[in-house]
């Protein structure tokens, strides 16, 4: 199989077996066979034509599933999901149970979502010993600081998203908790927001923080005031980002197993606690055909390609093995999992449409309305196959349709494995056309051109010594007046795409993604705080799930950087 360097890279330190000395014994296709015939192990006829089938989805790079799925398949005790929720009550036993929990998770490459707001405030009594609590912060920073240090056997540092509502009474902290750019850096916070907080927000009315532990008033506040401080924070470093409960819990398919508070770190995933998630992604740019000498999309390759690897998540949950057993519990009687996609931006840019246009945003309806339809039918035929998911009686689905899946999609951010697939993350536009991607492995930094920029200009003549000079320095071509306007309009980059056309593409996806679609806004180092103010209420006049913004530049280390030739 053809690896890019990168992916390479990737694959050596992380992914592929190890001896006891460190050393590398297994190759990348090695790999793929590990993975395949474990999940394969499950099936009672045809097996080895099973384990074929899903071989070959990984090794042509079409679909590639979870992190920690291609990591541990086939290993000792072999931890497959990437989303956990875990519950934190009000007691110390809870707390330090969790964090545990948590640890045992992280060291499996998992990641973990807590709400925090059960928690008794700062400062309220705490009747057993007659002294005060420390409040839901302070215990975030020791679930921080474990995390720090539980480094996942050399793998990844952990993920962690903590949410506190926004009528705790310590919700004025809890906003500003990562304002030092210090603090909590393991964490992805967000405010979980109620539809009657937006109101609130709307009409200018007084918000009451609640207690948690009496359910008494705390104090009175205005919501603008919340809102404000909000925006502020936002602004300033990124965090925090909003989760929207009540459009969150609209949208639960099985109401009567409880309210969802939470997701995992990065929100493509509502679950209830307990409760995990293993993801998969379909890479888009393996989803094209040619024809009359254009690309146009492979619908009943997709189709296809779905049908095989909605099953194949369905067999990652059998096949996994469980760190709790009551996250074996939760996650067998539910069945959730999350088919997305990987390289939209690429597959744009291959069907000649600009990211920022209303074409590309229908089509990007069009396709997640396909995938999600297909992925029901793919989950439906499962069911009648192998039965359907347990709590399936009490879901939404009893009365109109047999499911083996609670959910079926996710739009996860496709942080490491559009890596090893070499396309564009999630339904990312492309951040730079050329950048030096820095800290994905520690002290390693890694230069790149898009590969299918690249290509493009070689087919329309356009790649000359100078152009390659201007996007090794600017990671753009919006200024090259080589390039005719048209060709310069595909491939606007990240910052150079207004903000209303990220909005529009996550809003085109969520529409058809039962679970959630995490994506980041990104925006340029001067926007100003009411312009943020406006996405997060447009976020929720959208009927997203959540939202995440980072302003260029608000903090000290980023992932991704345009090259700078100095
Ligand atoms: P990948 O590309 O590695 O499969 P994604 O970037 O798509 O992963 O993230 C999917 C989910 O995996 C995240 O929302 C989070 O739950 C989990 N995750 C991602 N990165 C980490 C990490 N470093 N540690 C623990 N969990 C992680």
């Amino acid at each position: 199989m053809r690896l890019t360097k990168n992916a390479t890279q990737i694959l050596n330190a992380r992914y592929l077996k190890k001896d006891i000395n460190g050393k590398i014994v297994e190759t990348p296709n090695a790999l793929f066979r590990r993975v395949a015939k474990h999940i394969s192990n499950i099936e009672e006829i045809n097996r080895k034509e099973w384990e074929n089938t899903f071989y070959k989805v990984m090794v042509n790079l079409e679909f590639l599933p979870n992190s920690p799925t291609l990591m541990n398949a086939g290993l000792p005790n072999g931890q497959l999901s990437a989303c956990f929720v875990l519950p934190v009550k009000d007691s110390l036993n809870s707390i330090f149970t969790t964090l545990k929990n948590a640890a045992l998770i992280h060291q499996s490459g998992g990641g973990t979502g807590y709400n925090f707001s059960k928690l008794r405030p700062k400062g309220d009594v705490v009747t057993s010993s007659g002294g005060t609590s420390s409040g839901p912060i302070a215990f975030m920073k020791i679930y921080d600081a474990a995390t720090e240090y539980v480094k996942q056997g050399g793998k990844r540092r952990g993920a962690n998203m903590g949410i506190l509502n926004v009528e705790h009474p310590d919700i004025e902290d809890f906003i500003k908790s990562k304002s030092d750019n210090v603090s909590l850096r393991n964490f992805n916070i967000s405010i979980g927001i109620s539809d009657r907080f937006m109101r609130a927000v709307q009409l200018n009315n007084d918000w009451e923080l609640i207690n948690p532990r009496n359910h008494t008033v705390h104090k009175t506040v205005r919501a603008s005031d919340i809102w404000q401080t909000i925006v502020e924070a936002a602004w300033k470093t990124g965090d925090p980002g909003l989760i929207f409960l009540d459009t969150i819990n609209k949208a639960n398919p099985i109401p009567k197993q409880g309210g969802i508070q939470t997701t995992n770190p990065c929100g493509e995933v509502p679950l209830l606690d307990h409760e995990s998630c293993n993801l998969g992604s379909l890479n888009l740019i393996k989803m094209v055909k040619t024809l009359d000498g254009k690309w146009k999309v492979d619908w009943d390759k997709l189709e296809q390609t779905i049908a095989t690897t909605i099953r194949l998540l369905d067999n990652v949950i059998s096949a996994n093995h469980y760190l709790l057993p009551q996250v074996k519990s939760k996650t067998t009687k539910n069945r959730k999992v999350g088919l997305g996609v990987m390289g939209w931006a690429e597959m744009l840019i291959m069907l000649g449409l600009p990211y920022a246009s209303d074409e590309a945003v229908q089509l990007g309806e069009k396709l997640m309305a396909f995938i999600q339809s297909k992925s029901y039918d793919a989950s439906n035929a499962l069911a009648k196959e192998r039965g359907t998911f347990p709590n399936w009686n009490e879901s939404i689905y009893a009365t109109e349709k047999r499911m083996r899946n609670a959910t079926c999609n996710s739009i996860a951010p496709t942080g490491s494995i559009s890596v090893i697939a070499n396309t564009s993350y999630s339904i990312e536009p492309l951040y730079a056309l050329a950048y030096k991607r820095v800290g994905i492995l520690e002290n390693e930094t890694q230069m790149e051109i898009n590969p299918v920029f690249l290509e493009k200009m070689g087919l329309l003549g356009l790649w000359t010594e100078e152009l390659k000079f201007e996007v090794m320095k600017t990671g753009s071509i919006q200024q090259a007046k080589s390039v005719p306007k048209k060709i310069r309009k595909l491939f606007e980059t990240s910052l150079e795409i207004p903000w209303k056309w990220h909005l529009l593409h996550q809003r085109a996806f969520q529409r058809y993604t039962d679970n959630a679609v995490s994506k980041t806004i990104n925006l340029l180092e001067k926007t100003t705080k009411q312009e943020i103010s406006k996405i997060y209420f447009t976020a929720w006049e959208y009927g997203l799930k959540g939202i995440t913004i980072y302003r260029n530049g608000s903090k000290p280390n980023q992932v991704l950087q345009t090259c700078n030739l100095n």
